[in-house]
Formats: structure tokens, C-alpha cells, sequence
């Protein structure tokens, strides 16, 4: 029989689902142009150009961790390493594979179908598919301006949305929203609808813009931060975040979440990369100078692009597909964001200066009247 013949019968909002599609893996363009990976730059998925926290990776190769154990569930360490940052109680603090599963333990805690949730228009594609996946119903706000609109999302509340997600700063936009706003749209909201503030790339935002979140937690029980040590701390591929809420909350995301989904060497490397601070001011001066080299370049090549307050940008390009296959080329992998509803633009993550200064010559060459 045909191994693509339909038997089952999936639920329709399962079937509706899209495959995520991340950023170009390195070694399948190396192997689909035959060139060789160290000539190829990937800036498709906000990794951090610089690696892995040193000190992570000292904290590595000193443990001894036994693989054959089961790793600690509740992430003791780490948790109190975290709570110790942030001076928040232990138990307002989750630990999941990557922000993103904790993203899906919220949805899966406070959506299910029939449930609605409120967010903007360009929000990040993992909370658009963990909607779907629990059937629940999805109220997008327009963001024609690329701002999350607050007053569009609060004017949604009538239709009673069990939960509000928020990603500050906005991925793909890379744009903030002013704290002062934020703060007013908290004491907005009511208290029986719960807001998901994504904080993936709150390291990035200069000191005057990061808002006081962690009050906002203490202050809003409806509230739940979440972080990553995926960008700024360079863990991407130990997959590892974390939420903050307070303890009903958070007792009902570890209610939710499978067990044992942090592995040992995930929770050792993530709790030495908190406290590595020579690493993150080297990550934020790094991030600072490509992204004044790429936002530079960009304006000279009279491109229209927003203004960053992450470790990416996005730009105005006319064909995104077709500028990404055409630096494919030229060894440079960038991210076309069509599956966002924006086929006309590409995001580009922060490099090194240096590549960011190859990619605008790059660019430079591509025939940007052609592909309008
Ligand atoms: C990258 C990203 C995350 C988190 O990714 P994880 O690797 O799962 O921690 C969460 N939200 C946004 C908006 C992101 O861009």
C-alpha cells in the first residue's frame, strides 16, 4: 500500500499545522553548493556570533556528569541561580528546553479549544503553532506600523482571551514597545486574563529601554516573563530558558511540563553562562558595532529597514526568497520570513563587523530593481 494513503483521521487543527522551517542548516548548503562550511556565514537564526559562554563551556569539561542518570528535575541549581539574579522566591521559576517549550507549557496550561488568545500580527511563529497544536482560538491584531499595537490588543479584551502574548523586543521585527506603555497596558489588563511577556532578546535592549519586568511579575499575578539562554548567553544548541511568575502560576507551567526535558549538561552550562558577564558586555558590544556596520550599509544601499533593538534586522527587499537564494551564493544564509506573512523582506542576524561588512558588499551587488 501506499505509505502517504490517509487512515487516520487527524484533528483539523493538527492537519492546518505547518512544518516549522528554521534557518538553512550550515552543512546542507555546503552540501547542496559543494563549498566548503568555513565559507559560509550563517545569519539565520539570531545565533550569537561570538559561540558559547567561555565560562559554560569550562563548566563542561570540568563536570563529571553521568549520562546514564536521569537528569535533576527540578533543575535545582540553575532554578536558584536564576531566583538569585533576578531576587525572585525559587518557586517563581520555570525551567523548560528552550524558552520556546516554556511558551508551549503556558499555552498548554491556559489554552485549550474553544480558549482564545490575543497577540500582534509578526508575532513569533513557535506561540502561532503552539496555539494551533491545542485547538484554541487566535485573535491577531494588525501591526501595520510593525509595533505591537497595545491599544489593538486591549481593545480585543471584550472577546474575554484567556491569554495575551507579547514578545519585547518582537521577533521577526527586532522593534520595542515604550515600558511606560507597557506598564499602563498591565494595569489595563485584568487580572483573570493572563499576559505572556517573551523576553528573548531583553539582554539587547540598552539599559534606558529594558523595562522592570521582574516588578511587573511581583506586581501582576496574571503575568509570565520568559527568557532564553539561547541569544545573548550563545546556548542555542543545549536548548534551554526560563519563566518567572508567581508561585500559582508557575506551580501549574511545572504541572504541565514533561519531566526530565532539561538535560544535566543543559542546566550545568546555563547556570555558569548566568553569571558570565564579560561575555554577555562582549556579546552587547559586538552585537552594537555590527549593527551599526549593517544598519549603515543598508541606508547607503537606500534600503528600508527597522530599527533594531535585537541581535537582527529586517529589511525591505522587494523579493526576500530571491535575495536569500542569491547570498546563498555568496556564502551568507539569511532568513526569509514569507511564513510571517512578509514576503518582501529577509531578516539578517548580527554577525561579526567584519561579515557584516562582506554582506553588505553582498548585497550591493544583488539587482535589487530586478526582484522589486
Ligand atoms: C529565539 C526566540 C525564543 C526562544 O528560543 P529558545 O531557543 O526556545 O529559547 C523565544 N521567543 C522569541 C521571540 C525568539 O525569537
Amino acid at each position: 500500500m501506499n505509505t502517504h494513503t490517509r487512515i487516520i483521521q487527524y484533528p483539523a487543527n493538527i492537519e492546518a499545522l505547518k512544518p516549522y522551517v528554521p534557518g538553512v542548516p550550515i552543512s546542507d548548503l555546503a552540501r547542496r553548493l559543494q563549498i566548503p562550511v568555513e565559507s559560509i556565514v550563517k545569519l539565520a537564526s539570531n545565533e550569537n556570533p561570538l559561540g558559547p559562554s567561555p565560562r559554560a563551556l569550562q563548566a563542561l569539561a570540568e563536570a563529571r556528569i553521568d549520562l546514564s542518570q536521569y537528569p535533576d528535575n527540578d533543575c535545582t541549581a540553575l532554578v536558584a541561580a536564576i531566583a538569585e539574579q533576578h531576587q525572585v522566591p525559587k518557586e517563581w521559576v520555570v525551567v523548560g528546553a528552550g524558552s520556546e517549550s516554556v511558551i508551549g507549557n503556558a499555552v498548554a496550561t491556559l489554552l485549550t479549544a474553544g480558549k482564545k488568545t490575543v497577540y500582534s500580527q509578526y508575532s513569533f511563529q513557535a506561540y502561532v503553532t503552539a496555539v494551533q497544536r491545542v485547538g484554541a482560538t487566535a485573535i491577531e491584531i494588525p501591526s501595520p506600523e510593525y509595533v505591537v499595537d497595545l491599544d489593538g490588543l486591549l481593545g480585543a479584551l471584550v472577546q474575554e482571551p484567556s491569554l495575551i502574548y507579547i514578545a519585547n523586543p518582537g521577533n521577526p521585527t527586532g522593534t520595542c514597545l515604550d515600558s511606560k506603555a507597557l506598564e499602563r497596558f498591565m494595569n489595563a489588563v485584568p487580572p483573570h486574563i493572563a499576559v505572556l511577556l517573551d523576553e528573548a532578546y531583553f539582554e539587547f535592549l540598552p539599559a534606558h529601554l529594558q523595562p522592570d519586568s521582574i516588578a511587573w511579575v511581583r506586581q501582576y499575578p496574571n503575568l509570565l516573563i520568559t527568557r532564553t539562554f539561547s541569544k545573548a548567553f550563545g546556548l542555542a544548541g543545549l536548548r534551554v530558558g526560563y519563566g518567572i511568575a508567581q508561585p500559582v502560576l508557575a506551580d501549574m507551567l511545572k504541572r504541565v511540563r514533561p519531566p526530565f526535558t532539561v538535560g544535566e549538561p543543559a542546566q550545568l552550562a546555563a547556570t555558569a553562562a548566568l553569571l558570565d558577564h564579560d561575555f554577555l558586555a562582549q556579546t552587547l558590544e559586538n552585537n552594537e558595532q555590527s549593527g551599526r556596520i549593517l544598519q549603515e550599509g543598508l541606508r547607503n544601499l537606500g534600503l528600508r529597514y527597522l530599527e533594531s533593538y535585537t541581535n537582527f534586522v529586517l529589511v525591505e527587499v522587494g523579493d526576500g526568497a530571491a535575495i536569500a537564494r542569491f547570498l546563498e551564493h555568496q556564502g551568507f544564509i539569511v532568513r526569509p520570513v514569507n511564513a510571517y506573512g512578509l514576503p518582501r523582506w529577509v531578516r539578517i542576524s548580527l554577525g561579526h563587523p567584519a561579515q557584516m561588512q562582506r554582506l553588505v558588499q553582498a548585497m550591493a551587488s544583488f539587482s535589487f530593481a530586478e526582484n522589486k
